[in-house]
């Protein structure tokens, strides 16, 4: 009997038997790279080696007929090797030029746009939501597909000043931030504590160790061992609810979503910058969340009409300033919108405790 292979539980595996047989050869070896069109790059190797990639737009979250269909396109118009991006989007490599619009053709002609390259809306990186996390407040999938509805000829045209990159949080405190435009889950209110189950559910120095303004105490309620929030010190950031789901605090009316703006990780042409709030309390409306929609075509719209070729949308708030960005959006400037952690090491959480 073959001895069954061990798991790897750690680690990135080696993608190179997965690499198109092209890109494997010429690992490393590539002169420069163009792009002929959206939705469209073109590489060439040292070696003369040509390869065309064209990159569309999924759902994310796909059934098994989505994905055949996918492989299929990958067989018949390509040859037969994909990869997924970051943000959902699939590639496909191919070493023959004539093969690239038969492939868009199959792509678009099979519900699957291609773009998302250059100066478009690339597709929105966004977090796990309900699928496959257990505390999100928002369906941040859904919220992903009725944006991209409303942006879906930005992502197939480049007609941005420069790439624009979205993403969508469905908690305040974990994945999904940080973007030129990122939307993420707000909680207006501190948690709500079910007393009758923290000690049976919770470690208690876990939670207290959690929350980053040291809210939180240990409580004897109606003679149970629970927990107590200072709730003048409460930051609603729901850091608390992961290890302690009695501690509930989403909401269906005090959980919103809030829009941040001028994040970029990447050090091309300026420096990097942390994304700042420019829009706050709007209503986790689903199935379409059209405030969110609003706002944020908004903010592209005057992105796109006054920012000079090539200004990411960070470089063109600081050339414009941020009460030039409020001014030209329209946008309500309020004193939520000013963090300056003034005191912060008063407030903050310094203790020694172990996070989790
Ligand atoms: S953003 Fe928060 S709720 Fe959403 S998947 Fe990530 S950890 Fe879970
Ligand atoms: S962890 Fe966050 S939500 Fe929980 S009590 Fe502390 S500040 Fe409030």
């Amino acid at each position: 009997m073959a001895e069954m292979r061990q798991p790897i539980e750690s680690g990135a595996p080696d993608p190179k038997p997965y690499m198109h047989p092209t890109m494997v050869k010429n690992y490393g070896k590539w002169v420069y790279h163009s792009h002929p069109k959206p939705g469209v790059l073109y590489h060439r190797a040292e070696s003369g080696d040509e390869i065309w990639t064209v990159k569309a737009g999924t759902q994310r979250q796909m059934d098994g007929y989505t994905i055949r269909k996918l492989a299929d396109i990958a067989d018949q118009y390509a040859e037969g090797f994909v990869r997924f991006t970051t943000r959902s989007n699939i590639e496909y490599m191919v070493t023959d030029e004539k093969k690239v619009e038969p492939l868009i053709k199959a792509l678009f002609d099979s519900g699957f746009p291609v773009g998302g390259t250059a100066n478009s809306v690339s597709m929105i990186a966004h977090t796990q939501g309900f699928l496959h996390c257990d505390i999100p407040g928002t369906d941040a999938s859904g919220a992903v597909k009725a944006l991209m509805d409303d942006l879906y000829e930005e992502f197939i045209k480049c007609e941005m000043p420069n790439r624009v990159k979205l993403s969508t949080s469905c908690c305040e405190i974990n994945c999904g931030g940080q973007a030129d435009i990122a939307i993420i889950m707000q909680h207006t209110k501190p948690p709500k504590i079910n007393h009758d189950l923290v000690a049976n559910v919770c470690e208690r120095p876990s939670v207290v160790a959690r929350c980053p303004v040291a809210a939180i105490r240990p409580a004897l309620v109606n003679g149970k061992p629970s927990l107590e929030v200072d709730e003048k010190k409460c930051i609603c950031c729901g850091a608390c609810y992961p290890p302690c789901p009695p501690m509930q605090i989403n909401d269906p009316e005090h959980s919103k979503l809030a829009i941040w703006v001028g994040g970029k990780n990447s050090n091309a042409r300026s420096r990097p910058t942390f994304h700042k709030l420019v829009a706050s309390g709007l209503p986790n409306n689903a199935p379409r969340w059209p405030e969110v929609s609003e706002v944020v075509k908004k903010i592209l719209g005057v992105y796109k009409a006054d920012a000079r070729p090539w200004e990411r949308m960070a470089d063109w708030i600081e050339r414009i300033g941020w009460p030039g960005f409020f001014e030209k959006t329209g946008l309500p400037f309020t004193k939520y919108h000013i963090d300056d952690w003034k005191g912060h090491r008063r407030t903050l959480n310094a203790s020694a405790h172990i996070r989790f």
